[in-house]
Order: C-alpha cells, then sequence, then structure tokens
C-alpha cells in the first residue's frame, strides 16, 4: 500500500522522531514551521509555544484546525549520591511500561542517553515480581557514579526527557508504530490540510495550530484560541480503538484501526458541524465511526468550545492502539481519509454558514 502521492510520510517521520515532551515542544514545533512556511500566509508564535499557520488571514470565517505536538515524558526530579536520576511523569504514564527503557535527557548541554533501570529478577522477592514500581521510585542510569559527575554532564533538575523510540512501518495493513502518534498525528494532519487548501479557493481563514501542553490540561489551546478567536474550530486527537484484547466494545463502542475517521458526538460538539461532516463523508464515501462523549472530551476541543462566545466545535479522532505507550500504532488509510475530509468540510463553509443550534 502506498499513501507517498497522498500525505508526505517524508515529513511525517522527521516530525514525529523530533522530540517535543510538554513543555518543551521547540524542536518539533521548529520542523512544523519549516513544512508550511511556503504554504502559509503568515506563521505566528506565541509565549508558551504554539505555532499558528495563517492562511488566507482575512478570509470569513474563521477556522482553527488544533493538534497538539507535545508528547508525554518524564523530567528530571533528584539526583542522588550515587548518580542515579529520579524522575516526574510529564503527562499520563504507566508505570508498568517504564524499566527497561531507552530515553534521551534533553540537557542545556545536549542529548544524553540513558536507560530506566530495575532490579533483576534472580534478585526480587517472590512478591516483589508481582508488583509495580511506582513511578516515583523509578530511576535513570546515566553510566555516572555520583552527583557531580551527572551534574558534569550537564544534565539539571527539570530537564525534560523523551523515550528513544521512534517511527516504523509495521505489517501489510498501513499500520504505522512509534511514541506521541499522540498528538504529533493530529499536528501532522492539520498540516496536510494546509497544504491541499492551498491549492483550493476558499473564503474562510485557516489557523493551523499545532499546541502546545495539551497532555497536562489543553493549556496551548486555552490560549491559542483566545488569540485566534476563531469562529469555528476542529482538533484533531488520538482516539482509542477497542479492537485489541481485553478492551470491551460495550464500554467504548466499536472502534477500529484502520476503520475509518472517528467523529465525536456530543456536548462538546457543535450539531451543525457534526452533521455536515457527517454528511460530506457520505459523498466521498469515507467510512466514519461514532464516538459518543457525554461530557467535555479531554481534547482541545474543550478549550476552544468555551473561548470567548463560544466557538462551534468539532472533534476529529485517529483511531489509535497503546496510547500513552512508547509503540502507539496508527493507520494511514485513516490519515489519509481524515485529511481528504476535512479539506471537503472547509471548502463548503462559507461566511453565510450557521452554525446555531436550531
Ligand atoms: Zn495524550
Amino acid at each position: 500500500m502506498s499513501f507517498d502521492e497522498t500525505i508526505n510520510l517524508e515529513f511525517l517521520k522527521k516530525f514525529v522522531n523530533a522530540p517535543s515532551p510538554t513543555g518543551s515542544e521547540e524542536p518539533a514545533q521548529k520542523l512544523y514551521q519549516d513544512y508550511l512556511k511556503d504554504i502559509a500566509d503568515e506563521i505566528k508564535t506565541d509565549v508558551l509555544g504554539n505555532v499558528d499557520a495563517v492562511l488566507n488571514p482575512n478570509g470569513k470565517p474563521r477556522i482553527v484546525l488544533m493538534g497538539h505536538v507535545d508528547e508525554v515524558g518524564l523530567q528530571v526530579r533528584y539526583i542522588s549520591d550515587k548518580g542515579f536520576i529520579y524522575f516526574n511523569p510529564l503527562g499520563g504514564l504507566d508505570a508498568h511500561l517504564l524499566p527497561s527503557k531507552r530515553i534521551t535527557i534533553l540537557a542545556k548541554s545536549g542529548n544524553i542517553f540513558g536507560v530506566i533501570g530495575k532490579k533483576a529478577i534472580h534478585l526480587q522477592e517472590p512478591d516483589e515480581r508481582k508488583k509495580v514500581i511506582k513511578i516515583q521510585d523509578q530511576y535513570i542510569d546515566v553510566g555516572a557514579r555520583s552527583r557531580e559527575e551527572v551534574e558534569k554532564m550537564g544534565i539539571q533538575i527539570g530537564d525534560p526527557i523523551i523515550f528513544n523510540d521512534s517511527f516504523a512501518y509495521l505489517g501489510n495493513n498501513g499500520d504505522v508504530v512509534s511514541r506521541c502518534f499522540d498528538d504529533k498525528i493530529g499536528a501532522f494532519i492539520i498540516a496536510e490540510v494546509l497544504r491541499y487548501l492551498k491549492q483550493e479557493n476558499i473564503e474562510a481563514s485557516i489557523h493551523a495550530v499545532s499546541s502546545v501542553q495539551e497532555e497536562i490540561g489543553t493549556r496551548g489551546a486555552v490560549v491559542s484560541a483566545f488569540s485566534v478567536d476563531p469562529d469555528v474550530g476542529i482538533a484533531f486527537d488520538v482516539t482509542h480503538t477497542s479492537d485489541t484484547p481485553g478492551i470491551k466494545e460495550a464500554d467504548l463502542g466499536i472502534k477500529k484501526l484502520g476503520g475509518g475517521p472517528v467523529i465525536v458526538r456530543g456536548p462538546n460538539i457543535n450539531p451543525k458541524l457534526y452533521e455536515l461532516f457527517v454528511k460530506t463523508a457520505e459523498e466521498l464515501e469515507i467510512p466514519l465511526q461514532i464516538s459518543a462523549a457525554s461530557r467535555p472530551t479531554g481534547t482541545d476541543a474543550r478549550s476552544i468550545q468555551m473561548t470567548r462566545a463560544g466557538v462551534a466545535t468539532g472533534l476529529i479522532g485517529i483511531p489509535n492502539r497503546y496510547m500513552h505507550s512508547m509503540t502507539e500504532i496508527v493507520n494511514l488509510k485513516d490519515v489519509e481519509q481524515i485529511v481528504k475530509l476535512t479539506v471537503a468540510v472547509i471548502k463548503k463553509i462559507t461566511k453565510d454558514t450557521s452554525f446555531i443550534p436550531e
């Protein structure tokens, strides 16, 4: 299966591999800016680090597309006398997954390689083997013998840390695996949407915002949406599938990897914008998977909707297995369809389109 013609896989790979731990997203944001510098009419940044690539700045209505670029990671909390580094989680992490992972500390002096250590199985008491070690008690080994040596390497308290897992193709169904598709895949999608819209005649002004700090409370979205002051906002974020062992469809709904774009429905979502997506998907014969959310979603959509006097908000989910692990899987066919569908929806929105519920 070849996706090269429709989406820029070269850029996706580079973008996903670039570090962007929550609060220190600059390396990935730089790539995002470089990619869109000849496509956007203007690119704006702000003090939190959001990047807003704007097409047709004077168009109406104003539409913000948002994908968060930040990824879950770790942060240096404490360095022991013996030179072991204890860490905080940056975002929600599963303590089960961390021991024996290779990591990179993003120090001011440069990138420093390390591993998360754990006592060998031979040395564990029988009941220790059954227990999860709290993140608070786990540690990183950077090959130093003392605190002084760690400090000399340039590692400082508060330094962000990422996992070393990177982009790879998986199987023959268009699946790809990496750390942090949550949510670089969303930021990638809005970049691709902007690239396609560049070739179209559109009435609306488009703001493709690669947002920051979503993982600790959609903080980039709050300030960015205020700044853009949009009429319409669409967030793109990964969503759990129910197609792997141990997950009940009855709990999560039927959502499959490669099953098509997931569209969210509920109070967080403007019903007219939702209908516009559904109708357009039917016309394009793109399969949609519907997800019910009865509360504000845990995505940038929750903040976009409540901006200023209110924003007509939509949320498109990218089907994702193993969220917040180092082996998150998404499917390129789903990505391609989301780009195509979103471009078609935006082409239909004019300054006369009303999103007031009636
Ligand atoms: Zn997340």
